[in-house]
């Protein structure tokens, strides 16, 4: 299918809250990542999120343009091509953004979609993340109203973050003393000012999460967090305030740790971390099996199919794809495609 449009992608995002399972929304740096997101998401019959982050789209730029805009719309504009060729649905997102960064990465690519769509054409992405929680919470909502009421005239959604979420991602580390877990009292105040506005947005709470990889055990997620932000925004605002929940910084969290993240409301799950390994684990393997093929030894000529990049890339894409099916199933989504075919 196409990627979804702004109906579809707010089905999936609805069906999955009323039915406790969450979309991977899976970091993509190259052709090759991105086809490894729409095989896994085809072969597990389940709708997904590709998304691609600054320094994802400054990478797929080339290393002497370094543009991350240029590389997020060459990125998404494979996918609006590739994904036609796949029985599922894909949204395209665009990951973390600090308010330094959005003049030259989320503004131009709303820029494109808005040159699109006065010209007939779909939406080059379905939805931005603004990442706001190193500011105060007041500056963070006043630039997210200001992005919501824009993105409101081209059916863009929003994704905004409450709380700091731990680790590093792209070279951004969260201070030691990061507000680690978002309040009931902060998810409010997100709700009292962006409900009005008539535009859809997701919210990533944080309840100890930490980007990166860390061993079993050594986080201490609080998913109770959730459900009372949850209870709260439902006491005060009513049921339909309830949040669209997104989690970062999964990766070695306890399954049902990540279940119970779902039962509150979490319908996307970001992966980057777990995919890239077994992207490179894969890899890893072809070098070191055919050592003497990848390598020119000892005066010999190597093995040409050995070390054609699409030998190992192409391993590498259905490792990924295989990690993809994994990360759906965990979540619940297999075989929850709203595509009929
Ligand atoms: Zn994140």
């Amino acid at each position: 299918m196409p990627v979804a449009d702004y109906a579809t992608y707010c089905e999936m995002l609805d069906r999955a809250r009323t039915n406790r399972f969450a979309y991977p929304a899976i970091n993509v740096t190259s052709l090759t990542t991105a086809n490894a997101v729409l095989k896994g998401l085809a072969e597990s019959r389940s709708d997904g999120i590709i998304q691609v982050s600054t320094g994802g789209g400054a990478f797929a730029s080339g290393s002497a343009v370094k543009d991350m805009a240029l590389g997020a719309i060459s990125i998404a504009e494979h996918v609006h091509r590739a994904a036609a060729r796949y029985p599922i649905y894909v949204a395209l997102h665009t990951d973390h953004c600090q308010a330094d960064k959005l003049d030259t990465y989320v503004l131009p690519l709303v820029a494109e979609t808005e040159r699109r769509r006065a010209a007939g054409f779909p939406n080059l992405f379905n939805s931005h993340m603004f990442d706001g929680s190193a500011l105060p919470l007041d500056e963070n909502l006043d630039l997210a109203v200001k992005l919501l009421e824009r993105f409101a005239k081209s059916e863009l959604i929003l994704e905004i973050e409450a709380g700091v979420v731990g680790g590093e991602e792209d070279g951004v580390r969260a201070e030691a003393n990061a507000k680690l877990y978002t309040t009931p009292e902060d998810t409010l105040e997100v709700a009292r000012r962006l409900n009005g506005i008539g535009a859809r947005y997701l919210l990533a709470a944080t309840f100890g999460n930490v980007h990166g990889v860390y061993k079993p055990g050594s986080v201490k997620l609080k998913p109770s967090i959730l459900k009372e932000c949850q209870d709260a925004v439902a006491g005060t605002f009513g049921e339909a305030a309830r949040f669209h929940l997104v989690f970062h910084g999964g990766s070695g969290s306890e399954l049902h740790e990540i279940h119970e993240a779902l039962d509150y409301g979490v319908v996307k799950m970001n992966i980057d971390t777990d995919t890239q390994y077994a992207f490179t684990r894969s890899i890893v393997r072809h070098m070191f099996m055919h050592y003497d093929g990848v390598l020119k030894v000892d005066g010999e000529v190597g093995d040409k199919k050995a070390y054609d990049p699409r030998t190992y890339l192409a391993l590498a894409e259905g490792a990924m794809a295989e990690r993809v099916k994994r990360a759906v199933a965990e979540l619940r989504g297999t075989g929850t495609t709203l595509f009929k075919g």
